[in-house]
């Protein structure tokens, strides 16, 4: 921001690192739709040598991933799994890692089939208890990966109680924020180390781009990723850095409508007598509520269940039967989605491993949007039947 003042959280999202173009004066930041930057003599230039290593675009919205997330930097990456991959680069073979055992199906796929043949060690730890990760820390764990709220099981973790564990061993402590979205949530705040989005989610929020991103506080953090961003060379373009920027300004006037609407269909869910359990960090029998409360500002617009006719042909039914809300993977877009986690977003964790963790065959998950609530619940309803 142009000025030192401490603004709101909303003023943030549409203000925080963005200036007008200081060459023409355009409120909104340009598309640099460029690879190149003229030097007057060779190393001589304005900033930029090449895309790769930087585009104004792209330097907006880190700056303002940065803002948001009251970090110092921020970072862009192609996608969600290209932050995470940035991450695991600062390692090296030997390192132990400790991640959550219920999360995106993504990051496990890229823990298990791309890093472990790279001499990576991978232990998956229930996070509901910060016990679990202290138990697990051994002399080469270089890494704690935790996501809260999870996907797709909405567990919740104790930021702070997992930072304070990874400060005193020396441990890095990195925390995908993709469910809460900064308006949500701010781990950094809570001392971990480094803050992992998808920005395909909640960030861009319109479901028509995927982008990545990382935020941290420490200088030497951050240019060891960004040695990483620009070597491996994971970058988003500057069309897509201009969609998140232009979602990002939105992000607290829709998260406030997904959490209104998330609050209402997860009670419409637990109030239908077909409906076996609701996962939703809002009800107060919700074992991470507590701590969702201290650590969220609300608690979002996904939403976990079960059915109690769990048969595969009734969950089946159910996913195609839905008028309104569309079946597709993906979440955090102003329309609200369903998806069936077993064969769909998490399809890659084996089943034995997936249900030993909860998240079983019947398992229906929602990302409610921004619609008019009323219509979501009609929608669900006729849908179970
Ligand atoms: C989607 C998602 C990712 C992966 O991000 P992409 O942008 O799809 O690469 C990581 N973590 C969570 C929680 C997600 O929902």
């Amino acid at each position: 921001m142009a000025n030192n003042k401490q603004y709101g959280i909303g003023t943030n999202m549409i203000h925080a690192g963005v200036t007008p173009d200081p060459s023409t004066g355009a409120i909104m930041t340009p598309i640099f739709q460029t690879s190149t930057y003229v030097q007057s003599a060779p190393g001589e230039h304005q900033g930029y040598d090449y895309s790769r290593a930087g585009n104004p675009t792209r330097q907006a919205l880190e700056d303002a991933l940065a803002g948001i997330e009251n970090g110092k930097f921020g970072l862009a990456f192609g996608s969600g799994v290209a932050a995470t991959d940035a991450v695991l680069r600062l390692l090296a073979p030997g390192d132990e890692i400790i991640a959550a055992n219920d999360m995106y199906g993504g990051t496990y796929r890229l823990f298990e089939k791309v890093y472990v043949k790279f001499g990576l060690k991978f232990t998956y730890v229930d996070m509901k208890s910060v016990d679990n990760i202290a138990n697990a820390i051994t002399a080469n764990t270089k890494l704690v990966w935790t996501e809260t709220p999870t996907n797709p099981l909405i567990n919740i973790t104790d930021i702070a109680a997992v930072a304070a564990i990874a400060k005193k061993n020396n441990i890095l402590l990195c925390v995908d924020n993709t469910f809460a979205s900064p308006y949500l949530q701010n781990p950094l705040n809570l001392g971990a180390d480094i803050v992992m989005h998808s920005a395909t989610k909640y960030l861009g929020g319109h479901s028509d781009v995927v982008m990545g991103a990382l935020i941290v506080n420490d200088k030497s953090l951050r240019d060891e990723l960004f040695f990483i961003q620009k070597s491996v060379g994971a970058v988003p373009g500057p069309q897509d850095c201009f969609l998140v920027l232009r979602g990002i300004k939105t992000l607290h006037v829709r998260m406030d409508r997904h959490c209104e609407n998330g609050a209402k269909v997860a009670h419409a869910l637990k109030n239908n007598d077909k409906v076996a359990k609701v996962y939703w960090a809002g009800f107060e029998d919700h074992p991470g509520h507590e701590i969702a409360k201290k650590q969220m500002r609300n608690f979002g617009g996904m939403i976990s269940f079960e059915l109690k006719d769990d048969s595969p042909e009734n969950v089946k039914r159910v996913l195609c039967s839905t008028k309104l809300i569309a079946l597709a993977e993906s979440l955090g877009g102003v329309e609200s989605l369903i998806n069936h986690p077993a064969t769909m977003t998490h399809a890659s964790i084996p089943r034995e491993e997936r249900i030993k963790n909860g998240l079983t065959d019947g398992l229906i998950r929602l990302s409610v949007g921004i619609e008019d609530v009323a219509d979501l619940i009609e929608d669900l309803n006729q849908a179970i039947g």
